[in-house]
């Protein structure tokens, strides 16, 4: 707006200047004509009657021989008026006076003749003053709508510029961000896509610390209550070993819950480094059902373990805790005499983790959901075989950490089949 007001100001001023010289330019121009059709005239011979023109003829002295507008007797000498002079000397002479009684210009152009009298014709014009009062009505009407056109854009402009961000502060979730100019609309979806993801991983948080705190009051609960009652002596020998082996049971709980929740939060962290080193997938398979044979053996379900010797680049200790997490889930959520197959190879260039069980398999309702913290099918056998609702999750969490797939697939009763693929 100050730079319209700025701009309509300038302009003005410099167009009448420009206007007032055209104006000067032609007014000597037709004087300078007027005079040369009067000089081919003889003095005696002029007769003027014009309102806007007066002639007057000075002879070389300076004395009036002749005015149209004026009584020739007791005029002045005219000597020293400037254009008779440079006319005097040079043969043309112009010069403009400023008549404060008129208000006006007036133009002179002074002629020398042949016989040496001087011929001078003049005429009044509205002076610099009055073309820009007159014009100053017209600028200042064209400068107050110009004005108020701008600061109605503006306005306009800028409330349109604020009010999608006016509506993103008040509901950033409900806002349609087709309803927002195109400009803005990668900002919003941006903005919009980056709080939502805010709200969810708080949502998370927050469920997972109610879940944390109730995973971990229950064996709490479970051991004060067994110390209470022994301290209180109201047991005998026979309950006290009993209580003992609960309170060994749920502390065991309580450290398996601590150690995957450490684990867990450790995997969160996207700062942290973790080495990798390349090594043999069917190696770390074999630790790890050595480490699950005794829970295999107490249900009766066999491991086997195929395929062929594969090198891996990949974190060993994570890869290892995932293929335990895997085969332990294989072996716990088994049948009598059932088995757990453990395959490792090479699949289409790329290593490959398999574990596969004949055991109760997962409802198809559920599939999608047994990789989240704490999600358990049937929470009662998770808990009686020493599960913690974790192992899937940290198997998620370290399968992302080395770019790597999983797939699952189970039917309900048959048994459960687990694909890992590495990057190759
Ligand atoms: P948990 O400590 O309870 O085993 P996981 O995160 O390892 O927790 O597994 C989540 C749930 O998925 C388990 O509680 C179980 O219901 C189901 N599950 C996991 N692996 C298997 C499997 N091989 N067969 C059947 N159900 C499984």
């Amino acid at each position: 707006m100050v730079i319209s007001a700025a701009a309509i100001f300038i302009t003005a001023v410099i167009s009448t200047i420009l206007c007032y010289q055209v104006l000067k330019k032609q007014v000597f121009e037709d004087l300078s004509t007027y005079a040369y059709v009067l000089s081919q005239n003889k003095v005696e011979d002029l007769n003027i009657r014009n309102d806007a023109l007066r002639v007057t003829v000075v002879d070389a002295d300076g004395g009036v021989v002749y005015d149209s507008k004026a009584d020739i007797t007791g005029m002045e000498n005219h000597k020293k008026r400037p254009e008779v002079k440079v006319a005097m000397k040079k043969g043309k002479g112009t010069s403009i006076r400023w008549s404060s009684t008129s208000s006006e210009h007036t133009f002179y152009y002074a002629q020398k003749l042949s016989d040496g009298n001087i011929l001078r014709v003049s005429k009044q014009t509205s002076s610099i003053y009055q073309v820009i009062t007159s014009a100053a009505i017209i600028i200042l009407s064209i400068s107050l709508t110009t004005f108020i056109c701008c600061a109605l854009v503006a306005h306009l402009l800028t409330r349109r510029m604020v009010e999608p961000i006016e509506r993103m502060a008040e509901n950033l979730v409900m806002l349609d961000e087709s309803n927002v100019y195109e400009e803005i609309r990668p900002f919003v979806t941006t903005i919009k896509e980056q709080h939502v993801n805010i709200l969810k991983h708080a949502k998370i948080r927050q469920d997972f610390t109610a879940n944390v705190s109730h995973e971990l009051k229950t064996p709490l609960t479970a051991i004060s209550g067994y110390a209470e009652l022994i301290e209180n002596g109201m047991v005998d020998q026979e309950d006290t070993k009993r209580f003992a082996i609960q309170i060994g049971k749920n502390s065991n709980r309580l450290l398996r819950l601590i150690n995957d929740i450490i684990e867990l939060s450790e995997l969160d962290d996207l700062h942290k480094e973790i080495p990798f080193e390349s090594f043999n997938l069917y190696e770390a398979a074999q630790n790890c059902l050595s480490m699950t044979e005794i829970q295999a053996e107490k249900q009766e379900v066999e491991c086997i373990l195929t395929g062929e010797e594969v090198m891996v680049n990949a974190n060993r200790d994570l890869v290892e805790e995932l293929i335990y997490n895997l085969c332990s889930n294989a072996v716990r959520y088994n049948k009598r005499n059932g088995k757990v197959i453990v395959f490792t190879g090479n699949i289409e260039g790329q290593p490959v983790l398999r574990v596969e069980d004949t055991g109760i398999g997962i409802p198809k309702e559920h599939q999608g959901r047994i990789f989240e913290r704490f999600y358990r099918v049937d929470k009662s056998r998770s808990k009686s075989t020493g599960g913690t609702g974790l192992g899937l999750a940290i198997v998620k969490h370290i399968v992302a950490q080395h770019d790597a797939t999983i797939e699952l697939e189970s039917e309900e009763g048959n048994g459960t089949k687990i694909t890992v693929r590495f990057r190759s």
